[in-house]
């Protein structure tokens, strides 16, 4: 295998440089690749696929901690008071953050219940305590170990946060319940909208390598100023190995595989393991569970006594009803088209890496993004049950409860997001030869 070490492609938009030079693994692609000296505010992008390797920023860390601070204060509110409420004959029924899990788990569904409860509270919350712990622990002289496992977290979390989706899911819900019945807008629906512009502003004030360097080990922190390349072969036995890029922080190192990063503390591994098989099973299971995800009931609406069972298609002809095109459009690509796209995108990533094609590499990295991407939208149909039926508890005159459909299609959402998550872009790279390095760059060709 050889590794051919390029500059990144840095956009600047400040005078001063400020950070040091270094060695990174484009995740995307596997280049390893110098991340130049840069100032604040500017952009390195990888060479060969153009992903964003750093984004640095002028408060890296204050900025970051006053809005997950901020946003700590909105969950709070978010949580304790009325999202929704509605009147039907006379009756008022409220609904607040918990209220669809915990109706969800009255009527046996406790899978979709726990999932409702950890994309819409859990996880969210927890990235913001993550993100608020490491920022005070930076603060203390000697920075403790844990930060960095907590660090960690705060990725990990980050597809599992899906505030922006479930007020999305609240909207259809609103939409939906206010032709049949007056429907109110409850305080805590306004906290979650500032929630999620402070956690999308505080997801780009962010520098995640700004964090992980100053969490650094203080004797590795000192031989990086000394010695840019130091980090990539300190040890003299370590001399001969291969480099090796941290899935978690990015640092390139000559460590062993298997072994802890010397950054941030999490196992190395060269690829994601057996990448491709979990990638297929996940895909294939999620394709199965597609057929009662879209053939069983996913509610039954109770009219008067009379119950209607309505699959997730028969929600987007209920739009259609109403006269509400634009949102029918949204929901029916979401929920139906959006995992169907999914597993098709999926499965060209798959069959073009096995079959070793370096074919629109470029364009296939861009697919492999956009299928990594689009697939929580699709839990808009689960978070507007979820609301519905916390609401729509009226007896025999109107009420609202889960069917079955809604739990396969849970799952497959899941087993989407898992598919694309276990799948490793840098494989389709792997059979393609390392790009030109530009004139007047460092360069270190490795034999390994
Ligand atoms: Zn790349
Ligand atoms: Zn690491």
């Amino acid at each position: 295998m050889r590794t051919t070490v390029a500059s990144a492609s840095v956009t600047e938009s400040a005078a001063a440089p400020m950070t040091t030079p270094k060695l990174q693994e484009c995740r995307d692609c596997g280049q390893v690749q110098v991340v130049p000296a840069m100032p604040p505010g500017s952009r390195a992008l990888c060479l060969r696929c153009d992903a964003v390797l750093r984004h640095t920023r002028h408060h890296p860390l204050v900025l970051p901690a006053a809005l997950n601070l901020s946003a700590l204060i909105l969950f709070g509110v978010a949580g304790t008071l009325t999202v929704m409420s509605v009147s039907v004959t006379g009756q008022h029924r409220a609904a607040s953050l918990f209220s669809g899990p915990a109706e969800l788990a009255y009527y046996g569904f406790w899978g979709l219940s726990v999932v409702v409860l950890i994309t819409t509270f859990a996880a969210p919350l927890a990235r913001v305590l993550c993100m608020l712990t490491v920022l005070a622990g930076l603060c203390m002289k000697r920075p403790p170990t844990e930060l960095r496992a907590i660090f960690a977290w705060v990725e990990r979390l980050r597809p599992w946060s899906m505030i922006e989706i479930y007020m999305l899911g609240l909207y259809v819900a609103y939409v939906r319940l206010s032709a049949v019945a007056p429907v109110d807008l409850g305080p805590a629906l306004y906290a979650l909208g500032g929630l999620i512009g402070i956690t999308v502003l505080a997801d780009v004030s962010l520098d995640p390598q700004a964090v992980w360097e100053a969490m650094q080990p203080p004797n590795r922190r000192r031989a990086r100023t000394r010695e840019v390349f130091l980090d990539i072969g300190a040890a003299s036995d370590a001399a001969d190995r291969p480099r090796i890029g941290c899935d978690t922080c990015g640092m390139v190192s000559r460590a062993a595989q298997g072994t802890p990063c010397p950054r941030c503390g999490c196992l190395l591994r060269d690829r994601k393991p057996k990448s491709i098989e979990r990638t297929w099973a996940y895909a294939l299971a999620a394709l199965i569970l597609y057929i009662p995800a879209n053939t069983y009931p996913v509610l039954t609406v109770i009219r008067f006594g009379a119950g209607t069972r309505s699959t997730i298609l028969g929600g987007v002809r209920e739009l259609i009803d109403y006269g509400m095109w634009p949102l029918a459009a949204l929901v029916f690509f979401a929920s139906i088209a959006v995992p169907v796209l999914k597993l098709i995108g999926l499965s060209i990533l798959l069959i073009s890496t096995q079959t070793g094609s370096v074919r629109r590499l470029r364009d296939r990295t861009i697919l492999y993004r956009i299928v990594d991407a689009i697939g929580r939208w699709s839990m808009i149909d689960i978070f507007m049950e979820s609301i519905l039926v916390a609401l729509v508890r009226f007896g025999t005159i109107r009420s609202v409860y889960p069917g079955p459909g809604a739990l396969a299609f849970a799952a497959v959402v899941i087993l989407t997001m898992l598919a694309a998550r276990s799948f490793d872009p840098r494989l389709m790279w792997d059979n393609a030869r390392p790009p030109p390095v530009p004139a007047g760059t460092r360069t270190d060709e490795i034999a390994a």
